[in-house]
């Protein structure tokens, strides 16, 4: 979801659909591929079979498993010359190429699913992985978002459901709310370290195996002596961990086990029969199963896909995908709604006048991640006006953002003293492109360090700049409360900011100010008691 402003009889353009989307569960032992066709989604299917692969890359040091658990740092090595970025770069791109042949037509479009507890760097990385492999990511989704959406609870239904995901090396749970198209994420819990490798390791201590492929093997097709009541007893106590992390993670989303309308399995392991039983138990209800747990996420992405360039009308929102925020002095960007908020949201922020007797602002809405306006993109410009004259600093506007359901940003700006009221809306269009989020993205990735000094640069001159003018005219108009020697040393004081100001170090701007304004504290106390002093002799008049 795009945000930027209507223009008159223009109307927002659909993207040009130039082959069909897919869905894609990159997951963190198998990854697979589904496509919405014949009015359902379906796992691709090639000469190799089913497209549900084995999330390994093979190197020259052997294969490298599970390297989604280090997308949060995804430019760190690995293992010979592999990150988690180039490892996923490099599964989307073979997914890529299978799902081609599967469809005989080349493929640019996927939406991709991601854990609910990714932070932005591991988002930002799924999609500067895909953008790399040649796939742009019409959205990223939530993994339990996806199976909601594939069991369709996104369709009149509102209420409140579980999602439980037992995969190969990790659990996770969630709790979502679903409630007029949007989904919202309540709390996510799980384990790094739990799933169906934990299960085949105890498999194998039992029976003295070395190798965890045969026991898992005899796990997933009960052979090898193997049978269900030795690998229920084997396989209990992992479960209840399990039901622990579900019961604290239901206590985090601040609800109640009845409240919760339905429960989703995920992932290889619910197919376990002693899972399936045990879930049931806990949740006091059946949980759904008519879908695949292998493959219901990717369903809910190939489904997602197909909304998002063939339309809908339940289009699926969950969170701002751009920081939205308005330009404030010296072209820095104050982000109001960061990226990733659940929407429906609104958020406030006061700000204020930088000059005296300034009457009118400017607000200048902006999308973007970068530190500045000037690498951001423009959403809106509109002005405040009819603002009392009042000194600098004095004027209390406040700026309201609020994102409904439908992804519509109203913003609106009020002066607290008189009431004032301006508003613009604006409108959810397609004007950027897929490649321009993600090199806004990727920008931002590389300039972060350098934009957040240059950003705490030009805050701290501004600070300075004001401080000085401030303190000029404070000295022009009332030098008399003062002795000579004390106006001496507050304008040596000025004169050294002034002198920081010149360079670009901002240590030493910020040094000079402080010192600055610790040395005027007796003055500006001096001209308020002399200020109150004086009001006080008028009214006796
Ligand atoms: P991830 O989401 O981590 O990529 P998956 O959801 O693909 O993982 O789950 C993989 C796990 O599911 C493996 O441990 C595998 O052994 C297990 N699994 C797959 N099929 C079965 C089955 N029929 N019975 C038990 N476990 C299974
Ligand atoms: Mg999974």
């Amino acid at each position: 979801m795009l945000l930027q402003i209507n223009e008159p009889n223009t109307g927002a353009q659909k993207p040009e659909i130039t082959a069909r989307a897919v869905g894609i569960d990159l997951g963190t032992t198998n990854s697979v591929v589904a496509v919405w066709q014949n009015g359902k989604a379906e796992v691709l299917q090639d000469d190799i079979g089913p497209l549900f692969m084995p999330s390994v890359i093979s190197t020259s040091m052997g294969d490298l498993h599970s390297t989604k658990r280090m997308m949060h740092q995804p430019t760190t090595i690995i293992s010979d010359n592999h990150t988690a970025l180039t490892a996923a770069q490099d599964i989307l791109k073979r997914l890529k190429k299978r799902a081609e042949n599967a469809l005989g037509h080349e493929i640019h479009q996927a939406v991709i699913t991601v854990p609910a507890y990714f932070d932005d760097t591991a988002r930002q990385a799924t999609k500067d992985a895909a953008s790399l492999a040649g796939l742009e990511v019409l959205r990223l989704i939530n993994e339990p978002t996806a199976a909601a959406l594939a069991y369709g609870l996104d369709t009149g239904k509102e209420g409140i459901f579980a999602v439980y995901d037992l995969g190969g090396g990790t659990f996770d749970v969630s709790i979502l709310c679903m409630r007029k198209g949007v989904f919202q994420v309540l709390a996510t819990g799980g384990h790094t370290q739990l799933g169906g490798d934990d299960i085949d390791a105890l498999i194998s201590s039992h029976f003295g195996w070395t190798d965890s492929l045969k026991a898992r093997q005899a796990k997933e097709t009960l052979s090898q002596g193997l049978n269900e009541e030795l690998l229920n007893t084997l396989c209990e106590p992992l479960i209840k961990q399990t039901l622990a992390i579900c019961d604290q993670t239901i206590k985090d989303a601040g609800i109640t086990k009845n409240q919760i309308d339905g429960v989703i399995l995920v992932g290889g392991s619910t197919k376990l029969q002693t899972v399936r039983i045990l879930v049931k138990n806990f949740f006091e209800q059946d949980p759904f199963t008519n879908l695949d747990p292998d493959c219901v996420v990717a369903y809910g992405a190939a489904l997602q896909a197909h909304q998002l360039t063939f339309g809908t009308d339940t289009l699926l929102l969950d969170v701002t995908p751009i920081s939205l925020g308005i330009e404030t002095i010296g072209g820095i960007v104050e982000v109001i709604i960061p990226r990733n908020s659940p929407i429906p949201i609104r958020m406030a922020q006061d700000f204020t006048t930088y000059e005296n007797g300034q009457t009118a602002i400017s607000i200048h809405v902006v999308q973007g991640e970068r530190e500045f306006v000037k690498d951001c993109r423009s959403l809106a410009q509109f002005s405040l006006t009819g603002i009392p004259p009042m000194l600098a600093g004095a004027a209390r506007i406040r700026l309201t953002f609020s994102v409904d359901a439908d992804g519509l940003l109203t913003v609106s700006a009020k002066e607290q003293t008189t009431g004032m009221i301006q508003k613009v809306e604006v409108k959810p269009s397609y004007g950027l492109s897929t490649e321009d989020y993600t090199l806004m993205l990727q920008q931002a990735y590389k300039h972060g360090a350098e934009d957040l000094n240059n950003r705490l640069l030009i805050a701290a001159r501004i600070k300075a700049q004001q401080l000085v003018t401030q303190l000029e005219s404070a000295l022009s108009l009332d030098a008399d409360l003062l002795d000579e020697d004390q106006i001496n040393a507050l304008k040596v004081c000025v004169w050294d900011v002034k002198q920081t100001l010149e360079t670009q170090d901002r240590a030493s701007i910020q040094k000079a100010c402080d010192t600055l304004a610790l040395l005027a504290q007796p003055f500006a106390e001096k001209r308020i008691a002399h200020a109150i002093k004086q009001k006080f002799q008028h009214q006796t008049i």
